[in-house]
């Protein structure tokens, strides 16, 4: 077997940021997309004649790690919509106001070209290559903004920095006129 490579990026994997990483694609996280089939498909177990469990009556469930579809409450299908995201609502509690809340759909700003458009979610999700996360990396000797500021970050440019536009988490989430000059200045330079 082939020795796998750690990636080097570990962070990408933590779930701040996947958690994050799933609002902004509008993908209700796989758990509640999993449970919402497994409620749907015993509301058909117990309605629809054509299922091949209809009627029919359970022996006993011998382990209990075993999380059968049968056990679950059952949900019309077409209210899987609003359920899964009912479920994502409670689940999510993070609070970042650059990105829209659970929603299964792209957020603003998907007209923008790709290179923008990335600029913008890794603004939002706060994970662009600032000099302070080089520096972190050891790809960088110093954390230092051109501006003079010690320490480059991501609110840094967001909201101090001298060397550019600001804009907030609002103008970030909605993609307003602020969040796309702040892009055209930065995308190249991060
Ligand atoms: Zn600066």
């Amino acid at each position: 077997m082939s020795e796998t490579k750690p990636n080097p990026v570990h962070w990408w994997h933590k779930p701040p940021f996947c958690l994050k990483n799933l609002r902004t694609a509008g993908i209700a996280p796989p758990d509640i997309r999993r449970q919402t089939h497994g409620n749907t498909e015993k509301q058909k177990q117990e309605t629809d004649l054509r299922h091949p469990l209809f009627d029919h009556s359970y022996p006993r469930a011998r382990l209990k790690s075993r999380k059968s579809f049968r056990t679950v409450e059952s949900v019309q299908p077409d209210q899987a919509a609003s359920h899964r995201l009912e479920l994502w609502n409670t689940w999510d509690n993070t609070t970042n106001e650059a990105i829209q809340p659970p929603k299964e759909q792209l957020p603003s700003g998907r007209e923008l070209q790709r290179k923008d458009w990335v600029t913008l979610n890794r603004a939002r999700a706060k994970v662009r290559m600032t000099a302070s996360t080089l520096h972190k990396w050891k790809l960088r000797p110093n954390s230092e903004c051109p501006c003079g500021n010690q320490n480059q970050t991501m609110d840094h440019i967001l909201s101090e920095c001298t060397e550019g536009p600001h804009c907030t988490d609002q103008d970030l989430r909605d993609c307003t006129g602020a969040a796309q000059a702040w892009i055209t200045h930065w995308r190249d330079k991060i």
